[in-house]
């Protein structure tokens, strides 16, 4: 039997490193941003939501500014500039405070992974306020290759978005160890890369990504806690 020894480690972002964003403050933010446009508010609250986030995670609306902008005017709403920015500034810093934020033991892990040799990549599907505001998180310095899925232009489960991650580490996917809360496929569209894959359980009823259907029958390696990912790294593959 052969063993190949596994040198990096590929983290998701929202619910493994840093919390999951819930749909109260997505909605509380939301109807603020609503209000500083002068849009009807569930209509924007929906459109904001549901309506857009596959476009602004794949980049196709870049900015928080051009996703407010795309919404009104299927709104028929013509916010000023000032208004515009308005919005995009609540909505920024809802993503500040989640990012500065990281999880009991982020810091520690990620430091220990380090300390102990492994290269560290990112794998986040995320609007473009994170890669704005990442240098500015305590996460930024301790991540060799951080992938963003909306300057990627894919989602996952999509096999590019952990292949690039990959390839900036320098490692083949049999090399890595996917670490994830479990949203959609994400779990094994790594697999299906040739990652290991480890699920982090953390309660997610009040998230706004909940779909997560594998989450339910997971039957592959998981974590009890972030503390526990340097042994499951370290413990190679058959
Ligand atoms: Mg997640």
């Amino acid at each position: 039997m052969t063993t190949v020894s596994t040198r990096a480690v590929v983290f998701d972002l929202f619910g493994t490193l840093v919390p999951n964003l819930s749909h109260a403050e997505f909605r509380a933010t939301a109807e603020g941003m609503a209000r500083a446009v002068g849009a009807p508010i569930e209509e924007f609250v929906y459109l904001y939501g549901e309506g857009t986030y596959r476009l602004r995670f794949t980049g196709e609306l870049p900015t928080t500014e051009a996703n407010v902008e795309y919404v009104c005017r299927l709104l028929g709403v013509r916010p000023d500039p000032a208004r515009v920015g308005e919005a995009a500034r609540l909505r920024t810093e809802l993503t500040r405070r989640i990012l500065l934020a990281p999880l009991p033991r982020a810091l520690v892990a990620l430091a220990e992974l380090r300390e102990s040799g492994y290269a560290i990549g990112l794998v986040s599907d995320c609007s473009s306020e994170v890669p704005l505001l990442w240098p500015e998180t305590e996460l930024a310095p301790l991540i060799d290759v951080p992938v963003f899925s909306c300057r990627a232009g894919f989602r996952k489960p999509d096999p590019r978005i952990y292949v690039l991650a990959c390839e900036g580490l320098g490692v083949r996917p049999e090399e890595c160890l996917y670490v994830a809360d479990g949203v959609g496929k994400e779990l094994s569209g790594a697999l299906a890369v040739g990652m290991r894959a480890a699920l982090i359980r953390v309660a997610y009823d009040e998230a706004t990504d909940a779909d997560r259907p594998e989450v339910l029958t997971w039957k592959g390696l998981e974590l009890q806690a972030l503390a526990d990912v340097l042994a499951i790294a370290a413990g190679g593959r058959p």
